[in-house]
C-alpha cells in the first residue's frame, strides 16, 4: 500500500524553514522592488543576490532540476510542496533560482543544446546570472501554432530570422530568446518549424514596445511585441532536429504549467488567509461577518475549491515522478491547467468582495491577483484548448458500441442478470 499524504520529517524542516525565509527575508521585497527579472538593477544586486547565497549554501537551489544538472533532484511531488511556498512572494522564485520561463528553457537547453550552448546559456542561466525568453506566440495567432509565419530561412551556415512575435515576455532583461519560426513552410503544419537560440547582442532584435498587464503603466510591461529583421544567427544553433519545434517546446510545457499551478496553490493560501482574519475581525450589524452564513459559505467554498485544486496538483506530481514520462500524465497536467484560473479567481474574487472598499483598493493586492487568474487561463496556452485535450485523453479511454441500445440499456443489463441468476434463485414476478 503505497498512498499517503506524510512529509517526511526531514523535508517538513526544509520546507519549515523555507516558510521562515520567504516570509521574513523574501516577501518584504516586493514592497520596494518591482521587476524580480532585472537582474543587473544594483538594487536587485543588493537585495537579492545574497538571499540567493544563502538558498544556494542550503542546497534548495534550482529545486526544479535533477542532480545532474546542479540542483538537488527533489522531484516534482517535494518541488509542489516548495513552489506552495514560493508562491506567496513574487520574488521567491527568483531567489530560489526556479522561476518561469528560465526553469523550462533551462530543460529545453539540458535536452537538446550542444555542448557549447550549455556553456554559453545553459551554465549562466542556472546559476542565476542572466535570464531568458520563450518567444513563440503572434500577434495575429496564439493559441494555434500552426498558424505561425515568423520565417526562419538557411542561407550557408546561417539561419536568418524574419517576423514578429508577441508577448515575450521578459525579453527586455533577457540575454537570449529561444525563437520558434517556420523553417519549412512546404512541410505538414506540425512539422514546419523549427527551435532556435537567438542572443538578445544580434544585430535585428527591435523591441516595438514592452505590453503590460491591465492596470499597469503603458509602456512599461514585460511582454515584448518584437520584430525580427534579417536576424543571422549561427545553424548550430537550432535546438533539437529541423522541424521539430512543437517536440522540443513540449519538454518545457509540461513541466511549466505544473509549476504555475504549484505557485498557484500559495497564492491561494495567501489570499485565504487573509479572508479568515479579515472576516474574524471585522464588524457588522452586531457581530463580525464570520459569524454570517453567506460568509461562511465563502469561507467553507473557498476552503474546498482549494483543497481540491491542490491534491489534484500533488497528485499530477506524484506520477510524474512515478511514470517519468510526461506524456502519460498529458491529461492531468492539462486538467489542472484547465482548473487553475476559475479555482484562482473564485477564491480571489471572495476575499476582494470580503474585505469590501479595501478590498478593491490599490492598498491590497487583490485587483492584481485577479488579474493573475486571468493571466493562468491564457499564458501557455488557453483553458478551452485544455479542456479539448481532457476531454480527448478521456475519450480515449473509452470504446463506442456498434449496437442500437447502449452497453448499460437496463433491459439489456436485466436479460444478463436472468441468464446469469435464473437457476439461483425464485424471480419476483414485478421484476419480469
Ligand atoms: C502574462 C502572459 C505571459 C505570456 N508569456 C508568453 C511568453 O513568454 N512567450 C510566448 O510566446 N507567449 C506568451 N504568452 C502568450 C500566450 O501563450 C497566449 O496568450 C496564448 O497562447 C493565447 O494566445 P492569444 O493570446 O493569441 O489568444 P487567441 O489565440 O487569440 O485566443 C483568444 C481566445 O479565443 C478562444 N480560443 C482560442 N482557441 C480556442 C479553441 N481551440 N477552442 C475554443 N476557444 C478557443 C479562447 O477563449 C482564447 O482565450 C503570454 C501570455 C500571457 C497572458
Amino acid at each position: 500500500m503505497s498512498w499517503g499524504f506524510d512529509t517526511d520529517p526531514e523535508f517538513q524542516r526544509e520546507l519549515d524553514w523555507m516558510e521562515e525565509f520567504v516570509a521574513t527575508e523574501v516577501a518584504p521585497i516586493e514592497m520596494v522592488l518591482s521587476d524580480s527579472y532585472d537582474v543587473t538593477n544594483p538594487n536587485f544586486i543588493k537585495l537579492v543576490r545574497p538571499l540567493q547565497a544563502i538558498v544556494k549554501e542550503r542546497g534548495l537551489w534550482a529545486c526544479h532540476l535533477g542532480s545532474e544538472l546542479g540542483g538537488p533532484g527533489f522531484g516534482q511531488l517535494k518541488l509542489a510542496l516548495m513552489n506552495e511556498i514560493l508562491g506567496k512572494a513574487s520574488f521567491a522564485p527568483i531567489v530560489f533560482g526556479c522561476q518561469a520561463p528560465d526553469s523550462g528553457n533551462g530543460e529545453i537547453l539540458a535536452h537538446y543544446g550542444t555542448e557549447e550552448h550549455k556553456e554559453k546559456f545553459l551554465r549562466p542561466l542556472l546559476d542565476g546570472e542572466i535570464v531568458s525568453c520563450f518567444s513563440m506566440t503572434e500577434p495575429h495567432a496564439g493559441a494555434d501554432p500552426t498558424m505561425f509565419k515568423c520565417a526562419a530561412e538557411q542561407d550557408g551556415d546561417e539561419w536568418v530570422i524574419n517576423g514578429e512575435k508577441w508577448f515575450s515576455s521578459n525579453a527586455k532583461h533577457a540575454s537570449f530568446l529561444i525563437v520558434m519560426a517556420v523553417s519549412d513552410p512546404d512541410a505538414p503544419p506540425h512539422s514546419r518549424m523549427s527551435m532556435f537560440i537567438v542572443p538578445t547582442d544580434t544585430p535585428g532584435i527591435n523591441i516595438i514596445r514592452n505590453a503590460g498587464i491591465g492596470g499597469e503603466p503603458m509602456g512599461e510591461g514585460h511582454h515584448a511585441y518584437i520584430r525580427y529583421e534579417n536576424v543571422r544567427i549561427p545553424a548550430a544553433n537550432m535546438l533539437g532536429e529541423r522541424g521539430q519545434a512543437f517536440i522540443v517546446a513540449q519538454t518545457r510545457l509540461g513541466g511549466g504549467r505544473i509549476h504555475h499551478a504549484m505557485r498557484t496553490v500559495g497564492q491561494l493560501h495567501k489570499a485565504f488567509d487573509m479572508m479568515c482574519q479579515r472576516v474574524l475581525s471585522r464588524e457588522t450589524k452586531g457581530e463580525v461577518l464570520a459569524q454570517k452564513q453567506s460568509v461562511q459559505e465563502k469561507i467553507a467554498d473557498s476552503w474546498i475549491e482549494m483543497e481540491q485544486f491542490r491534491l489534484l496538483v500533488l497528485r499530477t506530481a506524484w506520477r510524474i515522478d512515478q511514470y517519468q514520462d510526461y506524456r502519460r500524465v498529458r491529461k492531468d497536467i492539462a486538467a489542472i491547467k484547465a482548473l487553475m484560473p476559475k479555482v484562482y479567481h473564485d477564491v480571489i474574487s471572495r476575499a476582494l468582495h470580503l474585505h469590501g472598499s479595501l478590498g478593491i483598493s490599490n492598498e491590497m493586492p487583490f485587483t492584481g491577483m485577479l488579474m493573475g487568474s486571468y493571466v493562468m487561463g491564457l499564458a501557455d496556452g488557453p483553458t478551452e484548448v485544455h479542456k479539448v485535450t481532457v476531454a480527448r485523453q478521456v475519450l480515449g479511454e473509452y470504446t463506442p458500441t456498434d449496437d442500437l441500445f447502449p452497453d448499460y440499456h437496463l433491459p439489456r443489463r436485466r436479460d444478463a442478470a436472468l441468464a446469469k441468476f435464473r437457476d439461483l434463485i425464485d424471480l419476483e414476478v414485478g421484476q419480469l
